[in-house]
């Protein structure tokens, strides 16, 4: 964690920083948490917390990888005595020698002296012998070589990789249960704000409903948090007061949303220069642009605008990527590719970060189109939505078809297929019909 009262930006947490030098700052303080050992079965999409390595070739023996007869391949009479059945799991005592074969399953050991499997669609088998009817069998068709999958002492998986189904698998394959991943980072969520209610209660005369917490809550999730529900908290200094101390004891990531402008109840803002070290208060950005960053010495602490589009675009740029150099992550960020505007975009005098559907054109360009008004209160703006648009400043308005990058929330729509809509695809896809 980084220390002193004063922060990292030289004393002055009101300086706007640029979206760069604030993720700097705040990646400096998401150090990797310790690992744990956990059932393998237990694991799916933890973070690796050590390489893995496979201790003994894959596979282990040679193996069938079709249903036939393991045979001599340079023995050229087509008619063989079958010497016994050699299914998976065991190994026959027998030895292949010319004139013989052995009845062999996939995955079942190659017996002693046999080099070649003849696939049973090549055979007609009798009693005790079989035909075979292919002419030429190459030494080593249809088997699995020792080692062919992995090496002994192979790197199968590097620390920080996420386990997926393929990389699951292989950490099975591979024998290791119990497996040591990092431990995930216990975040919790607080909103503030005397205007909000729960999304079950009826709303009353100037109120609102909380939705940032549960679009917070589906972010944390799918970065690989572990979520404690810290609830809401009023806009009054001690009961939020209280709140945060306790927060910031028990967890290793507070995000708070709301109270962080400039406004006389925005009280977060003060409170965090109390309990927290407080490193940058407002980000060269829009929408996002009164983010707070403070830690302690076991917390780090985001102060979310309480715009909801403002707290998502503000999760997107520090909070995931913190959150995933906390669990130990290689990747951390989402990937950012080039495309065109699809339409014009007016000026900005900050780093604007636009939501956008960015597709594949029949030409195979990938073009970003914006979701409708930009409005940091729109959350339905992020809907649907696969990327963040990059705007940087500048005086001239953007035109349609110039390049900027886009920050991927997920892959590119495919292009306009005829006699598919895109639209029918995108509701199949976001309703899950099936
Ligand atoms: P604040 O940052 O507290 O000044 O709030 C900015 C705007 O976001 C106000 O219009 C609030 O009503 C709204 N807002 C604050 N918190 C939430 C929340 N948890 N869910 C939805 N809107 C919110
Ligand atoms: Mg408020």
């Amino acid at each position: 964690m980084i220390g002193g009262k004063e922060g990292t930006t030289g004393g002055n947490p009101d300086r706007m920083l640029h979206p760069d030098e604030a993720r700097a700052i705040v990646l400096a303080s998401a150090r990797p948490l310790a690992a744990e050992l956990v059932p393998l079965r237990e694991a799916a999409w933890r973070v690796l917390a050590e390489d893995v390595y496979s201790p003994e070739p894959q596979p282990p023996f040679a193996a069938a990888t079709m249903d036939g007869f393991a045979v001599v391949a340079e023995d050229a009479s087509p008619w063989r005595e079958i010497l016994g059945d050699q299914t998976a799991g065991f190994v026959l005592p027998i030895e292949v020698s010319d004139g013989y074969a052995v009845r062999i399953t996939t995955g079942a050991p190659i017996p002693a002296g046999a080099n070649a499997v003849v696939k049973v669609e090549e055979t007609e088998a009798a009693d005790d012998h079989v035909i075979i009817h292919q002419e030429q069998v190459a030494p080593g068709e249809n088997i699995r070589q020792i080692g062919s999958d992995l090496a002994k002492g192979e790197l199968v998986l590097p620390a920080g990789t996420t386990l997926g189904p393929a990389e699951l698998g292989l950490a099975a394959s591979v024998g290791l249960d119990p497996v040591a991943v990092v431990r995930r980072p216990r975040v919790s969520v607080m909103s503030t704000g005397d205007e909000l209610v729960d999304p079950g209660m009826p709303v009353g005369p100037g109120q609102i409903r909380d939705s940032n917490r549960f679009s917070l809550i589906a972010a944390l999730t799918q970065a690989g948090a572990e979520i404690i529900w810290a609830g809401r908290a009023p806009d009054r200094a001690p009961d939020l007061r209280a709140h945060l101390e306790h927060l910031l004891e028990t967890s290793d990531v507070v995000v708070t949303s709301g109270g962080v402008s400039m406004g006389e109840l925005d009280l977060v803002k003060p409170l965090l220069s109390e309990l927290a070290t407080v490193h940058f208060r407002r980000v060269f950005m829009k929408p996002g642009k009164p983010l707070n960053f403070a830690t302690t010495d076991r917390a780090i602490v985001f102060g979310l605008p309480g715009n909801p589009v403002s707290a998502l675009v503000s999760f997107e740029t520090f909070i995931r990527p913190a959150l995933r150099s906390m669990a130990g992550c290689i990747d951390i960020d989402r990937p950012r590719v080039p495309v065109h505007l699809g339409a014009g975009t007016p000026p900005s005098d900050r780093i604007e970060m636009q939501r956008a559907v960015v597709s594949v054109d029949t030409d195979g360009r990938l073009i970003g189109t914006t979701t409708g008004s930009q409005a940091s209160s729109r959350l339905a703006s992020f809907r649907g939505a696969n990327a963040l648009l990059v705007i940087p400043p500048r005086e001239l308005a953007f035109e349609a078809g110039e390049m900027v990058e886009a920050m991927l929330l997920a892959p590119p729509l495919g292009p306009d297929i005829p006699g598919i809509d895109r639209e029918g695809r995108r509701a199949t896809h976001t309703v899950g019909r099936s």
